[in-house]
């Protein structure tokens, strides 16, 4: 680390593959002594030494064969034993010499009278052990050991001095482990490494922190220019496919970019502020770069202030759950989707999509869909009895144990007709624990409850949790709904997924039905049930009179459409 002040380096022993008997020295890159051990000041008398080099202590290592063994070692940053021969005695010592986070180090075998003529296993061994140590054994890179003692050693950046933290983090390397097996994610990592490596220049060393997160030290003084053109270098590199056995996967990579000493000079500061821009980075929509930034505090400080707020939200009954038709053509409605909402006292009415993934990760998801469950159930009891409610499960209630128990008191709690509730689970719950899903879903089947696949065609979809899991219903994803008119791919992919849910014994509901075209094409293609903005919004339960009081007498929808083919059924905008 050029810039790094010999005062803040971490003390030798960090560095030590074992004890501190040993002979070791470290350099910096230009070859000065910085640290050795005990041993090796007393042997070569380092403190009678002005200025100590690498080629004072060992000037074996001029010779041009050695000398390159060096270069090598430097520019690979692996460790090579090289062999040298004292000139004055000829005595013959292998030296392991190493990269270390501020240039060289050199260990001398323990017993030298051992190594004489040939190259020790033991000397290869404690090479590999140091490579070890300090890599990453998958893709070769440096690991976060490596990673905390160099940026900690960078810290705080001397004045006028300053460089780039990226923290890069992988999107959608998940669902290639858990498709294509942990095989096939190794070798996208390998490879992820290779490109992030193929953009690097001089002054810039990537890392591997962790599963699919690297980051990268840039040591270049015009920052933040240099960084920001390094971190779309690094997104760029992942715009074309990984081919993994013959298929093609699509792993983008997002990055957070933080400056030292501007966006912090402490190693956890700035390691925060990264996190922080990654974080900014995947919210704006992932395979792209974000630069710390203030405002970025003061979203995430909010999101803070939210996510507490949240922990009370369920005591003081700020939740509340809309209900949305699904409709079967011609227009008649079977039932309702719960949709769970949250008002919040000062920030107003906030959607499931920021408040449940933060009450999932806080561990509250189990509590708030309990309380949704038995809410949504009891809401039901008052409408008419063959109208069925639809109540959506997140992973983290799917997969908690005692599921299948909760749900067969809530309905004997509420007195609820089993059949009269569908669970909605997405493709996700699915891929975490396969044999203890099947059971689960095996046991809400014998309670008499309903399950859907909601969202069907946007993860991975794999046809074979159709083929073993006891679906009733396929909800295919508005993706394909959005652009049916106009787009053949989707109708022929819509086509596709009802004959295959039919062929199974299975019904299909088309989610986000916004147009008269669309429901029209969905009739005709026989999708069973039909959910969107044109059918009806979500509305509070007390509108839900109203709302089926308005569509009486039963319209078709044929008659619908062909007498008000631009309007909606829905009665608000009516
Ligand atoms: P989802 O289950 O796929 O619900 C459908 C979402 O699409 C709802 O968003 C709904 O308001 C919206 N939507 C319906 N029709 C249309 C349309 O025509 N156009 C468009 N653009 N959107 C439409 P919402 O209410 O924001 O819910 C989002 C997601 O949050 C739900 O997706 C569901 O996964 C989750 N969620 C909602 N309530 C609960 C709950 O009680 N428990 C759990 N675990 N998740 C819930
Ligand atoms: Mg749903
Ligand atoms: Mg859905």
């Amino acid at each position: 680390m050029p810039e790094g002040d010999a005062t803040q380096r971490a003390p030798v022993e960090a560095y030590l593959p074992a004890n501190t008997d040993e002979l070791v020295s470290l350099y910096d890159e230009s070859f000065h002594l910085t640290e050795c051990s005990a041993r090796h000041r007393h042997t070569y008398a380092v403190d009678s030494l002005v200025d100590a080099t690498l080629w004072h202590v060992y000037p074996e290592l001029l010779a041009p064969s050695t000398k390159s063994a060096v270069d090598f070692v430097l520019s690979s940053g692996l460790p090579r034993n090289v062999e040298v021969a004292n000139a004055k005695t000829g005595d013959r010592r292998t030296l392991t010499v190493f990269r270390s986070p501020h240039g060289l180090g050199v260990v001398e075998a323990d017993d030298m009278s051992s190594l004489r003529g040939t190259y020790s296993q033991g000397e290869n061994d404690r090479a590999l052990l140091f490579h070890q140590a300090t890599h990453d054994v998958l893709t070769g890179l440096p690991n976060r050991r490596q990673f905390s003692d160099q940026l900690r050693s960078a810290l705080p950046v001397s004045k006028g001095a300053r460089f780039a933290l990226m923290q890069i983090d992988l999107d959608d390397f998940k669902p290639v482990n858990d498709t294509l097996g942990h095989g096939a994610g190794d070798t996208v990592l390998k490879m992820a490494a290779e490109r992030i490596r193929s953009v690097l220049g001089e002054h810039e060393i990537a890392y591997r922190l962790a599963g699919d997160e690297f980051a990268v030290i840039q040591q270049r003084a015009s920052q933040p220019r240099e960084a920001e053109r390094l971190a779309e270098a690094l997104v760029g590199a992942f715009k074309e496919p990984f081919t993994v056995e013959g298929i093609n996967v699509f792993v983008g990579a997002s990055v957070g970019v933080a400056i030292a000493p501007a966006d912090g000079n402490e190693f956890e500061q700035l390691m925060k502020a990264a996190d922080i821009a990654l974080y900014a980075a995947k919210k704006d929509g992932r395979r792209r770069a974000r630069k710390f930034s203030r405002s970025m505090l003061m979203v995430l400080e909010q999101r803070e202030t939210l996510r507490r707020s949240l922990r009370t939200a369920l005591k003081e009954g700020q939740f509340f759950i809309e209900y949305q038709p699904l409709v079967q053509p011609p227009f008649s409605i079977v039932g309702f989707e719960a949709l769970l909402r949250w008002r919040h006292p000062v920030v107003g009415i906030i959607p499931p999509s920021i408040f449940i993934p933060m009450a999932e990760t806080d561990g509250l998801m189990r509590e708030i869909g309990q309380w949704a469950l038995e809410q949504a159930c009891r809401e039901a009891m008052s409408w008419p009895e063959h109208f069925t409610v639809a109540v959506n499960l997140s992973p983290a209630e799917f997969l908690h144990e005692g599921l299948t128990d909760r749900i067969a008191q809530t309905l004997d709690l509420v007195g609820i007709r089993a059949d009269r509730l569908e669970l909605e689970i997405t493709e996700s719950v699915l891929l975490e624990r396969t044999i203890n899903n099947l059971d689960t879903l095996n046991t809400l089947k014998m309670l008499g409850v309903q399950i859907s696949l909601d969202d069907f065609g946007t993860y991975y979809s794999s046809l074979s949790y159709l083929k073993n899991f006891p679906f009733d219903t396929i909800k295919i994803d508005q993706y394909f709904i959005k652009d049916l008119e106009i787009d053949e791919k989707s109708q022929t992919i819509v086509r596709f997924i009802v004959a295959l849910a039919h062929g199974l014994g299975m019904s299909v509901t088309a989610e986000g039905v916004e147009t008269a075209e669309q429901a029209t094409l969905l009739k005709k293609t026989k999708c069973d049930r039909l959910q969107g903005y044109f059918l009806g919004k979500p509305i509070p339960t007390e509108e839900i009179g109203t709302f089926l009081g308005k569509l009486r007498p039963p319209v078709s929808l044929e008659n619908f459409l062909i007498s008000a083919p631009t309007q909606s059924l829905n009665p608000r905008r009516m």
